[in-house]
């Protein structure tokens, strides 16, 4: 029997995070009421002219340097030419000859898969097919797009969905994409044939559609490469054509054959000029990226977080810079403001595209963590002057005094409390002799009590440790 190899390549098509559209002024706000968000640009009235927006080509540029691309200091836009109710000028414009960025990578767990190019287009609106009718809504028309296309070098399911997660953190961290998945602002294409193990000629290849979430990509993928097998061990032959997952049912189907590429017939835009970027504003933009997922997971784990601290708190921009933020402003260790921030403050976290709404500034929650780190605080009052830091607005300092929380850290005091609840419980002193060792968490909620949560812990039970072995 033949060992087949799955050859995978994936097209992305990323949102740009603009307020306005790739080629007029209309706005990009998702959800908004059908048709509201439209001008004769983008609704493709003869004679409107598209006038390309100066921030959708930054991003463009910003995400190339991100992925390592080459930046062009000239590209230009083509029209590619199709038929469909959502494309009324009867033309998309994208780039075909000369793309905005070309090659580049996304490298993820060890691996770095190659990029052929990722160039600007703008998008389709959109069709929503309600009984026998088609409605179609014009918002979506012309809003600004960076299809990424990698090459055909992932081998299995599992690597694509891990090189999309990558790419989505790359994107979101460069600040060009807000990686919104539900909202269609990042989708994926997915392309892909098998051959035999060792053979260097590729297969025939399936392109599977606009699969919207990392889960699916790797469900169709696994159900196309069972499909393909079945068609190849029986000695059938795979068609080119185009998919779509049929999410229910957990099988893809068939949409249309694929039309050859020339079908398209790009041919550059008459009324787009040829895009060229001035030397140092391209220099500006590429000192401007950020230090890169990969970069910040590798200096986190350094600093003595767990791989998965890095991908927890690594999974939004504006948290791990929180993160970030917190550890250049606490004497904690890093290790342990990752664990606090997890376990406390992660949760109250809402993010919203590229922004997160955080409960406490990162200067308030160092305050609270260097109390925390100093002894003078527990972990259980410092849960409780947390909710209050954002109740009330007050600094972590001011709430330990207000609430009396200080921890007593005076040694013979704590020593004397601790003989005070062992002589009131003979009984359990007893049990703890007689092997009960687990009694111990009696006394130490005893002392705790007794010294109205001002006691450490961690002392408490030391000198009861202390106090019943010597007795
Ligand atoms: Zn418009």
């Amino acid at each position: 029997m033949t060992t087949w190899e799955t050859v995978i390549g994936l097209e992305v098509h990323a949102q740009l995070a603009t307020r306005t559209k790739l080629f007029c002024g209309c706005e990009t706000t998702y959800g908004a009421a059908p048709n509201t968000q439209v001008c004769p640009v983008c609704l493709g009235y003869p004679g409107a002219l598209p006038v390309p927006n100066a921030r959708a080509i930054e991003l463009a540029v910003r995400a190339g340097f991100a992925l390592g691309s080459t930046v062009s200091r000239a590209s230009r836009f083509a029209r590619k030419s199709y038929f469909y109710p959502d494309l009324p000028k009867g033309y998309q414009i994208s780039q075909m000859e000369l793309p905005i960025n070309e090659g580049g990578a996304v490298t993820f767990e060890g691996r770095t898969v190659a990029l052929e190019r990722a160039h600007l287009e703008e998008d389709a609106a959109k069709s929503t097919h309600v009984g026998s009718q088609t409605r179609v809504d014009f918002n979506r028309g012309g809003v600004p797009l960076l299809e990424i296309v990698s090459r055909p070098d992932l081998r299995s399911p599992a690597e694509a969905e891990a090189y999309l997660r990558a790419l989505r953190s790359l994107l979101m961290t460069a600040g060009v994409n807000d990686g919104n998945l539900e909202e269609g602002s990042f989708r994926c294409d997915a392309n892909i044939s098998l051959r035999p193990l060792g053979s260097d000629v590729f297969g025939e290849r399936v392109e599977i559609k606009n699969v919207n979430s990392f889960r699916f990509v790797r469900l169709a993928l696994e159900s196309e490469i069972a499909r393909q097998r079945a068609v190849l061990q029986s000695g059938g032959r795979v068609e080119r054509e185009t998919r779509s997952w049929d999410e229910a049912a957990g099988v893809t189907r068939s949409m249309r054959g694929k039309e050859e590429a020339a079908d398209y017939r790009y041919f550059p835009d008459p009324d787009l000029p040829a895009l060229v970027l001035d030397e140092a504003t391209l220099e500006r933009w590429r000192a401007e990226v950020p230090e890169l997922p990969a970069a910040r997971e590798a200096r986190w784990v350094e600093a003595g977080l767990t791989e998965y601290d890095a991908g927890v708190l690594g999974q939004h921009p504006a948290v791990a810079r929180y993160f970030d933020a917190v550890c250049a402003a606490t004497a904690m260790e890093p290790k342990k403001v990752a664990n606090f921030v997890q376990g406390e403050v992660l949760g109250r976290i809402g993010t919203q595209g590229l922004e997160a709404d955080v409960p406490v500034a990162p200067a308030a929650l160092a305050g609270l963590l260097d109390l925390l780190a100093g002894d003078t605080i527990h972990g259980q009052a410092a849960k409780k002057v947390l909710g209050l830091m954002i109740d009330e607005g007050l600094d972590a300092a001011t709430l330990v005094k207000r609430e009396g929380l200080a921890q007593e850290n005076d040694a013979e005091a704590l020593e004397a409390q601790v003989r005070a609840v062992l002589d009131a419980n003979p009984a359990q002193v007893t049990q703890f002799r007689e092997g009960k060792t687990a009694v111990i968490g009696y006394f130490v909620g005893q002392v705790m009590k007794a010294s109205r949560g001002k006691a450490n812990p961690k002392t408490v039970k030391e000198t009861l440790e202390r106090l019943l072995a010597g007795e």
